[in-house]
């Protein structure tokens, strides 16, 4: 066996290799097109990988987000769905789930993550508040910016540097939200605005010793700290796996312990959660709590359905029951891991250490001969569609946006392409095939030409943005 490939080859090494935890009983026929078919369907969508036709596209790691595999568990719940209009069976289903494993006390769905970054926005920030946050996330961001809030970044500076290999690269800097409390006084801050997983910083995550900290510290002034909790779980296995007296607990245990330290929670379930829909809220704070459920009725629809159907609320209590599953977690993150440790080996340059939901391709690193106003990121992801029909997403310039006041671009320091993963639906022979296209695409790196936008929308541009090629 060629060195390169020790990890298809665990027992061999004298190691025992892990398994995805389920068997197939359901397939999906995927699409093979032609370059011809590619490079069309690519001018037709603006290179832009959001406004492709999924039937053109082979491999999807766009994203992540409702992307995974229901279980037959879970397509079981489909049928038990209790479409009342108020107090359907299934939501006690999903409060009981969310309470039991995230230990939060009171709840609000919604339609999803967005729907509640809304809710909590609105319900919280007052104008001309500071939000501080461990590196933005473009919907959270948006919504805390059009409450009147201005966002702040407190992320460790490590987060910025790709190849820095900090083991905690989510941290929140103490010193930076001390900064921040001295210049604006503690009243003047809404709350801190935490993440694990840290999504845009490469998937990185908090550690406890971090999060206890800052609970001291925000105990001093009496700020509270809110929970992005889209990707909890997986931050609860890098805890697992890499800070000293977490190794023997379980990831519910080591969830819960986190999710104690904050709040409140928003969530994305169309992550971590297993289901393709869905979205909710969690706080501890009975006044906050009537708050949101008053916002909620005007916004996604009674607080005891928030925008989903009985039958999606089901679907969401079993799927967060199966995803806090230490054998899941191990599964899912191992998958990244091969792909990433494929790419590695290969010298492509990607983000370290590998994070939990996605492989980072670093494309500065990739097109060192682009501007970064040449979106090298939403260049790579076009590449690679070009090539091998694999669908992946730029987190760059692009995703970054404009300064609202100045109107510049912001340039962030990471120019990434994103390989997300979705949960439970491609085998190990799908992660093979991505990493040679990656392969094949950077040795064909020094001949590429950059992107220039030539259709720019008003809000999260990168969605809807078209380019062309220079
Ligand atoms: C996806 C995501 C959101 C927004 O959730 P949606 O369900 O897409 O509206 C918020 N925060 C993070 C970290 C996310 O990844």
């Amino acid at each position: 066996m060629p060195e390169s490939t020790p990890k298809t080859m665990g027992q061999q090494f004298g190691r025992r290799s892990w398994a995805e935890p389920w068997k197939i009983k359901m397939v999906e026929p995927l699409t093979v097109t032609t370059r011809e078919e590619r490079q069309k369907a690519l001018e037709e969508a603006g290179y832009n990988t959001f406004l492709l036709k999924s039937e053109y596209v082979y491999i999807d790691l766009l994203t992540d987000s409702g992307t995974s595999a229901m279980s037959d568990r879970q397509w079981a719940g489909m049928m038990l769905g209790d479409e009342a209009y108020a107090g359907s069976r299934n939501y006690y289903h999903l409060e009981s789930a969310i309470q039991n494993i995230y230990g939060y006390k009171y709840i609000v769905p919604t339609h999803q993550g967005r729907g509640a970054e809304h809710l909590i926005s609105q319900a919280v920030i007052k104008k001309g508040q500071v939000v501080p946050g461990n590196m933005y996330f473009t919907t959270t961001r948006l919504h805390q910016e059009l409450a009147g809030g201005a966002f702040q970044d407190v992320i460790i500076d490590e987060a910025h540097d790709p190849a820095n290999l900090h083991p905690f690269k989510g941290n929140i800097d103490l010193d930076k939200v001390q900064a921040i409390i001295d210049k604006h006084g503690a009243e003047n801050i809404a709350y801190i605005s935490v993440a694990g997983t840290v999504n845009m910083a490469g998937g990185q995550p908090v550690s406890m010793a971090n999060i206890k900290a800052l609970r001291e510290l925000c105990d001093k002034h009496g700020v509270k700290i809110y929970l992005d909790a889209t990707r909890m779980m997986e931050n609860a296995y890098f805890i697992q796996e890499r800070e000293e007296g977490y190794a023997d607990k379980t990831i519910a245990e080591i969830l819960k312990e986190f999710c104690s330290y904050t709040d409140a929670a928003w969530m994305s379930a169309k992550k971590d959660n297993l289901v393709n829909i869905g979205g909710w809220l969690a706080v501890n704070d009975w006044t906050l709590f009537e708050e949101l459920r008053n916002l909620v009725v005007v916004y996604e629809g009674l607080h005891t359905y928030g925008g989903l159907a009985g039958r999606d609320m089901e679907a969401l209590a079993i799927g967060i029951e199966e995803s806090v599953s230490d054998q899941h977690i191990r599964s899912r993150i191992g998958q990244v891991l091969y792909l990433g440790e494929l790419l590695k080996d290969w010298g492509i340059p990607i983000v370290q250490p590998i994070g939990g939901h996605a492989i980072f391709l670093d494309a500065k690193a990739f097109y060192p001969h682009l501007k970064q106003i040449e979106f090298p990121a939403q260049t790579l992801a076009a590449e690679l569609y070009l090539d091998s029909g694999i669908r992946s997403m730029e987190r760059g310039i692009a995703s970054a946006g404009r300064d609202p006041k100045t109107g510049d671009h912001y340039y962030p320091k990471l120019e990434l392409t994103r390989l997300t993963i979705p949960r439970r639906v491609y085998t190990q022979a799908h992660m093979d095939v991505v990493a040679e296209a990656v392969k094949a695409v950077y040795d064909a790196r020094e001949s590429t030409r950059g992107l220039k936008m030539v259709y720019e929308p008003k809000y999260l541009r990168f969605f809807q943005a078209r380019f062309e090629r220079l």
